[in-house]
């Protein structure tokens, strides 16, 4: 295997390598010229680019599609799908190692591959990457241009010496690591989901900065992969902002794979003593030096908003919250939208994908949808899963509505039991009196599929009793969830026996 250098980034030209670099970026690929004035402009083809111009193309419109790295962005290259297949690996690893506790004797040894579970990544990438390719996109009537844009004034952009005009553009050009201010660690060197998933095996001894979803999901899949892993985070708890009960759960799982833990704690300086980095980390009431061989920082994203020039199309900004939007998505030049993680708050791929369709439609179908009407859930997908929509109950309690909380803990359903997934809850807040769900909280072994029920309840209007009347599959972990409205009802029905 050789491990040639591709134009844009680093992976073996192996066959999936291969396959991978001429759909996200042909090595041989030529710009075409543009004619005439596009209908929409698109910057950046990540996930919430891609959907707008395969959108706009499906729409009869003229359409440019300019990225600058590879196409799919974050998601396909460095951030959901190498990240969710790295932990899939992990998972089975540890569920090698447990074996025992689902009936199966344990296999005498289980030697850990770490280039093996990044060779399958590239594979799947590879895979994933076909429908999307520079060569569909272009098959779709798309113009796809490859390289940096810049844009040249209120209606036009330019990209490798090619200016385009537009009627309506889309900025998509997402966010990066955040750079962590942390003396001496940029000289000592550190990864980042851009070069995390490169890495050939697991480090020996690994320093985690971050307690947010990418660092424990990466936290405990290194763990799972070997791992020393020490994660510091300098808030109480893991996930900021998550249920507090929540984030004890994913606490004690970190702490149960054999993660070190420093929560309340800064890392305050970072030194080098021949191929180990000596970290300095600090607390209220203790200083600790821990020798590890690689530092993963996981600290924020920041948005792409430098070096194109955005003053010439009026295009007002921030280089913290990103590209300034209204509720319809439009930018402080009307012709020009912004989508995806640019300007959004919540930084995921789901919602690139619905700032992109409302943008469709806000831009070329003379829509009206607002940013402020979406429901969105997430989810970290560490073991158990962390999924929330809606509001929480501190959140509700600040605009002054009463809340009613119905709790299923998992180890009360049948099929986590049978599963062994008895780790979690199902938390759904309603309106007191009322069963109008407000928010919930699914924490479970696939906590990010059960949520996906509840959001639709929340968007459609459907109240928690109305989820008691669907049938759901036994045995099934979503069963929870009509455990709840189960619970719902024997409140109803203690109400309505006090009236008789
Ligand atoms: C490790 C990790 C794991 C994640 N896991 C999940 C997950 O499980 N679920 C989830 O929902 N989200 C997840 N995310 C977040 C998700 O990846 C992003 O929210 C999503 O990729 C945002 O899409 P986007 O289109 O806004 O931007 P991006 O995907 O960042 O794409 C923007 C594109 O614009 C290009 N670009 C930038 N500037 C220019 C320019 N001047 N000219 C031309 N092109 C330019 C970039 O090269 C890039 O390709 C994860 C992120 C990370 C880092």
């Amino acid at each position: 295997m050789t491990h040639d250098e591709s134009p844009v980034g680093t992976w073996p030209l192996d066959p999936d390598g291969l396959a991978l670099l001429v759909n996200v970026h042909p090595p041989d690929w030529r710009n075409p010229r543009p004619t005439g004035t596009y209908d929409f402009v698109i910057v950046g083809a990540g996930p919430a680019g891609m959907l707008a111009a395969r959108g706009a193309a499906t729409l009869g419109r003229k359409v440019a599609l300019i990225e600058r790295n590879l196409l799919g962005g974050n998601c396909l290259n460095v951030g959901c799908v190498p990240s969710k297949a790295l932990i899939r690996t992990a998972r089975l690893y540890e569920q090698m190692r447990d074996a025992e506790d689902v009936g199966v004797p344990p296999p005498e040894a289980v030697r850990i591959d770490v280039a093996e579970a990044m060779q399958r990544i590239r594979h799947l990438q590879a895979r994933l990457s076909r429908a999307d390719s520079a060569g569909r996109l272009r098959d779709h009537g798309i113009d796809v241009y490859f390289g940096a844009a810049r844009f040249a004034g209120p209606t036009k952009v330019s990209v490798e010496g090619a200016v385009l005009r537009f009627k309506k553009a889309l900025i998509a050009t997402g966010a990066r690591p955040m750079t962590p201010a942390i003396p001496g660690i940029v000289a000592a060197g550190y990864l980042t989901n851009e070069n995390a998933f490169k890495l050939r095996e697991a480090p020996r001894r690994l320093l985690v900065i971050g307690g947010g979803p990418l660092g424990c999901e990466l936290a405990q899949a290194f763990c799972r992969l070997g791992s020393h892993v020490v994660i510091a985070q300098d808030d109480p708890m893991f996930l900021q902002g998550e249920e507090r009960d929540a984030a004890q759960i994913l606490s004690d799982s970190l702490a149960r794979d054999g993660v070190e833990i420093h929560l309340n704690t800064q890392v305050v300086a970072v030194r080098t003593q021949g191929k180990q980095k000596i970290v300095e980390l600090a607390s209220d009431d203790s200083k600790l030096s821990v020798s590890v061989d690689e530092i993963l920082a996981g600290i924020g994203r920041a948005p792409n908003v430098e070096n194109m020039d955005l003053e010439a199309a009026r295009v007002e900004y921030d280089t913290g919250t990103g590209i300034r939007v209204n509720d319809f998505l439009q930018t402080t030049n009307a012709r020009i939208y912004a989508a995806g993680d640019v300007c959004l708050e919540h930084k995921f791929t789901h919602m690139a994908d619905a700032t992109a369709r409302m943008v469709l439609h806000n831009a070329l179908m003379r829509g009206r949808r607002r940013l402020s009407a979406l429901t969105v859930p997430w989810c970290t997908y560490t073991d158990p899963e962390i999924a929330h929509v809606g509001l929480y109950v501190r959140e509700a309690r600040q605009r002054a509505i009463p809340v009613k909380t119905f709790t299923i803990l998992m180890h009360d359903v049948d099929r986590a039991v049978t599963d062994g997934d008895e780790e979690g809850f199902v938390k759904i807040h309603v309106r007191e009196g009322t069963d109008r769900i407000l928010g919930a909280t699914v924490v479970a072994r696939h906590a990010g599929e059960m949520i996906n029920e509840l959001s639709v309840a929340i968007t459609a209007g459907i109240g928690l009793g109305e989820l008691g009347r669907v049938i759901h599959a036994y045995p099934t972990q979503g069963e929870a969830i009509k455990m709840a409205a189960d619970a719902y009802y024997r409140t109803r029905l203690r109400a309505t026996a006090r009236y008789r």
